[in-house]
Formats: C-alpha cells, sequence, structure tokens
C-alpha cells in the first residue's frame, strides 16, 4: 500500500514536472510528510511476530522438551485449563484467568515454558521484551503496547485459532513500580496501557489472550499488576536440581553421540547451580571439543573440559610471564591442599593453564546439592578461598591481586554465617544492626580462618612445594596424579 503510494506521487510529480509546473513545493511537502511519519509514527511500528507466515498453530515446542520444571509445568498446565475448557469454566462462572507471571532466575525455561503452553492449547504465539517498548518517544510505548495485543488477534484470527498467547519477557522493564521512574512519563503510561489493554480481555471476545509474563525481580514489579485478575498466577521456575539436570541433560545430549550415558549421570552431579541454559551450552560445547578432536563421539573429558569453558570462558591464548605462572602455581596448589584436608576428596584437578579471567584454577569433584550448610562447612569453604594467597605470601612473604575474587567470596561466606545467626553475634536482624557491628564480625571470622589455613599450610609446606613445582612442570594435574604426589 506504502508503496504504491510512493510510486503514484512519484509518477504524479514528473508528470507534472514534464508538463512545466513548478513542482518545487510540492517535493518539500511530500518530504515533510514522509519525514514526519517516518521519524514519529513509525517509531512505533514493530511487528511483534511474522505474523500469518507460519500457518502452524504453536511453537513446535512441548512441555516434553522442558527437563527439571516438573512442579512448575504442572502448575502452568492448571492455569492453562480456561484456554483448553472455555465452555466448562464459562457455565462455572469462573473469571478468565489473564495473566501467569513466571519467576525464576535466567536460562531455567521461561520462554520455552510459554512456547509449550502456546502449543499445549494450540494457541497463537507472540513474543516480545519488556525492553521494546521503552522509547524516548512520548506515548510509542502506550502504541507499541496496543499494537502487540492486535498483532495477537490478528495472528490468531489468520492461524483460525480461538486463543493467542502473548509472552513479555523482562517484564519488570515494562511493569516496574510506577513512579520509580524519575526520567519522564513514559515508563507510566506504557504500564497503564498494558493494564487498559489486561483490563479489556474478556470471555466474550475472540479470541481469547493469555499474557506470561516472565521476570527474576518479581519485588520490581507495580502492585497493580499482581493484583486479581491480572498476573494473579505466579509459577516458581527455580534452578534444576540433580535429576532435573540429568533430564534436561538428557534432552539436549539426546541427538549428540555420547560414550557412555553414565557420563551424563556424572556431570549432573557435577554441575549444582547450573540453569538449563548453561547445561544446554556444555553439551554444545563438549560435542564441539569433540569434532575438533576428530573424535567419534563425546568423552568423558570433552565434557569436563566443557565445564570449565562454561563457567570461566575460553582457553585464552595471553601468556603470564614465568614468575607470573610460578605465582598462580603455588596460588592453586594452595587451594587445592587445603581443600584436600578440609573435605577430603573434594579435588577433581587443577591448572595454571589461562580460562576466561582466571590465570589458573583448582574444579572440584561432584557433590551432592546441598541447601543447608552448617558454620564448620562455610568456615571450611573461606579456608579454600583464602589458601591461594595464603600459599603465594609462605613463597614470597606477599599476595598479588590474582586473589580479589578469593576475598570478594571470602567476605561473601563470612557474611552469611553472620546474617543467618552462625556467628558469636547469635541471631541478628541485619538492617537493624549497626554496619560496623557486622563488619567488624565478619573480619574477625576472615582473620582467625586466615591464621589457620597458613599455620596448615606451613605445617605441610612440603607438600605444598612438591604440588606446585609438579604443576609447574606439567600444567594441569588430574586427581590420580594429585593423590599420587601427596
Ligand atoms: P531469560 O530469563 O534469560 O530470558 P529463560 O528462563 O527464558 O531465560 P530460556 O530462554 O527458556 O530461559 O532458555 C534458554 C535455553 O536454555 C533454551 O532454549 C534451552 O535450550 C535451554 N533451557 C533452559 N531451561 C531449560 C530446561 N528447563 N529444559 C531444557 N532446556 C532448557
Amino acid at each position: 500500500m506504502k508503496e504504491m503510494a510512493a510510486g503514484v506521487l512519484l509518477g504524479l510529480i514528473i508528470f507534472l514536472a514534464f508538463i512545466g509546473i513548478n513542482v518545487t513545493p510540492l517535493i518539500l511537502i511530500t518530504l515533510l510528510v514522509g519525514g514526519f511519519y517516518f521519524f514519529y509514527l513509525g517509531q512505533g511500528t514493530v511487528k511483534f511476530d511474522n505474523i500469518g507466515t507460519d500457518i502452524k498453530v504453536g511453537t513446535g515446542i512441548t512441555f516434553e522438551h522442558i527437563g527439571g520444571q516438573d512442579s512448575a509445568i504442572k502448575e502452568l498446565e492448571e492455569a492453562l485449563e480456561f484456554i483448553i475448557k472455555p465452555e466448562a469454566i464459562k457455565k462455572m462462572g469462573i473469571r478468565p484467568l489473564k495473566g501467569v507471571l513466571l519467576v525464576g532466575p535466567p536460562g531455567t525455561g521461561k520462554t520455552l515454558m510459554a512456547k509449550a503452553a502456546a502449543s499445549y492449547t494450540g494457541s497463537a504465539f507472540i513474543a516480545t521484551s519488556g525492553s521494546e517498548f521503552i522509547e524516548v518517544y512520548a506515548g510509542m510505548g502506550a502504541k507499541r503496547v496496543r499494537q502487540l495485543f492486535n498483532d495477537a488477534r490478528k495472528k490468531a484470527s489468520k492461524q483460525n485459532s480461538g486463543s493467542a498467547i502473548i509472552f513479555i519477557d523482562e517484564l519488570e522493564i515494562l511493569g516496574g513500580k510506577r513512579g520509580s521512574h524519575n526520567s519522564h512519563m513514559e515508563y507510566d503510561q506504557t504500564l497503564n496501557q498494558l493494564l487498559v489493554e489486561m483490563d479489556g480481555i474478556s470471555f466474550r471476545s475472540e479470541p481469547s489472550i493469555l499474557i506470561i509474563g516472565a521476570t527474576n525481580r518479581a519485588d520490581m514489579l507495580d502492585s497493580a499488576l499482581l493484583r486479581p485478575g491480572r498476573f494473579d498466577r505466579h509459577v516458581q521456575v527455580t534452578l534444576p536440581d540433580r535429576v532435573g539436570r540429568r533430564r534436561i541433560l538428557d534432552i539436549h545430549a539426546g541427538n549428540k553421540p555420547v560414550e557412555d550415558s553414565s557420563i551424563l549421570d556424572e556431570i549432573a552431579a557435577s554441575t549444582f547451580g547450573f540453569s538449563g541454559a548453561h547445561l544446554e551450552s556444555l553439551t554444545n560445547e563438549a560435542a564441539i571439543l569433540a569434532l575438533r578432536e576428530n573424535a567419534q563421539s563425546i568423552s568423558r573429558s570433552h565434557f569436563h573440559e566443557a565445564i570449565d569453558k562454561v563457567i570461566l570462558g575460553e582457553k585464552l591464548d595471553k601468556k603470564p610471564s614465568p614468575a607470573e605462572i610460578e605465582r598462580v602455581s603455588f596460588h592453586e596448589s594452595g587451594h587445592a591442599l587445603i581443600s584436600e584436608l578440609v573435605k577430603p576428596g573434594s579435588v577433581s584437578s587443577l591448572t595454571i593453564i589461562p580460562r576466561g579471567s582466571a590465570l589458573g584454577f583448582m574444579r572440584k569433584t561432584a557433590q551432592n546439592d546441598q541447601y543447608l550448610y552448617i558454620r564448620e562447612e562455610l568456615e571450611g569453604d573461606i579456608m579454600v578461598a583464602l589458601a591461594g594467597a595464603a600459599a603465594e605470601e609462605i613463597k614470597y612473604g606477599n599476595y598479588s591481586t590474582g586473589a580479589a575474587s578469593d576475598f570478594e567470596q571470602c567476605w561473601k561466606l563470612a557474611m552469611q554465617i553472620v546474617e543467618t545467626g552462625l556467628s558469636s553475634l547469635g541471631v541478628v536482624k541485619r538492617t537493624d544492626s549497626p554496619d560496623e557491628v557486622i563488619y567488624k564480625e565478619c573480619k574477625e571470622i576472615i582473620g582467625s580462618l586466615e591464621k589457620k589455613t597458613k599455620e596448615i599450610l606451613l605445617i605441610h609446606q612440603d607438600s605444598l612445594f612438591s604440588l606446585a613445582e609438579t604443576i609447574l612442570a606439567e600444567e594441569s594435574l588430574d586427581r590420580d596424579r594429585f593423590i599420587e604426589l601427596l
């Protein structure tokens, strides 16, 4: 349509110029109107999805493609009943569910769940993100919200579906507390428009629309969004546990030649804290490493290297100086020695090959998922973290900036001891306790553990030195070699 109008206009201008009429004012007016349309009105026009290009309803993703979220999926399925059985719901006089909020850390499968919900209900699916609504031009965010709902309705009717699911990722950007943005009112207007559109959803209107929002900061959302009748169903999407991680590994390794499926059990056990996205990336990296080596299948060592890569980043070509490499050898040997002494069996490997921002690192063996800690365990972790700097000090009489992230970790753990009532302060309320008191307690915990760590390392100084010298020569040690040396 726009193209036709432009063609006709151009033809008209050429014709008028040909018959001798002055066309300068017409050209000026055309440029002015065109500019206004492009720079102002055009700003709000985004296609939220390629409407109508795929006539297939749903997204091709089903709940079977999601691992480790069984209870979240069950809750979501219950919420979707109203789309699947609209007549029964209407008969009972139940008001339609308008919004479901998926709350959880990044990469846990919130987008997958929204897509699977569309397949499950046979709904048209449109996805967007809160950041797409925030515009420097006043009124454009609100316009985009209107357009989003229109696009969803159009897509549903093109696909002959009675329902549409709108997925809004990063909902906190669009739906943050009103009045909290001091720059301009644009955010508030956009949110108001979303509320208006949500209120406009009813049983009578076809297609029925369900909004699925995703956020990892539910505390930032405006209370109007969370009140009954809007996003009143909250589904927690959590980091997967060991069984969940095993299932996710199965899903993503399903099309890959893994040497032995028991490797996946082991990897699931050693990836506590990994999200689904991490695990997907892990299987992919392992396959890439196997391909690089022209291996026929993916082995345990490929997976181990992939874990390091996902946690720390690519191996780096940067070459630290010989003096730095020696220091790193002592640093990592300190970590490993204390780790094995505090928790026997905990060291899996250590290396001084730089990777990501680390010049070396020690990898722990697979542990069972753990959610509760006693003070001794947290202290043990603090000692392991402090041991790198302590080993450097024993060898050189000083330590380097390489220990900065270890200290950060120590501080976090010491704070955890204090805040959870495990310190000598007893039960404290963080907000009511003076900062100096908390600071002093953390300092004391870290100070005494620093002393203890150094004492233990001094007792085992011979082991520390022989370990450091071996790793300096061999660059990496696996557990067997490490035990042999000890
Ligand atoms: P974000 O909050 O950052 O948007 P998200 O929670 O929406 O993240 P997804 O986009 O759904 O996460 O996940 C990213 C990718 O990670 C998926 O495409 C999938 O490959 C993998 N993934 C994440 N969670 C799971 C899971 N539970 N099961 C299987 N794969 C998963």
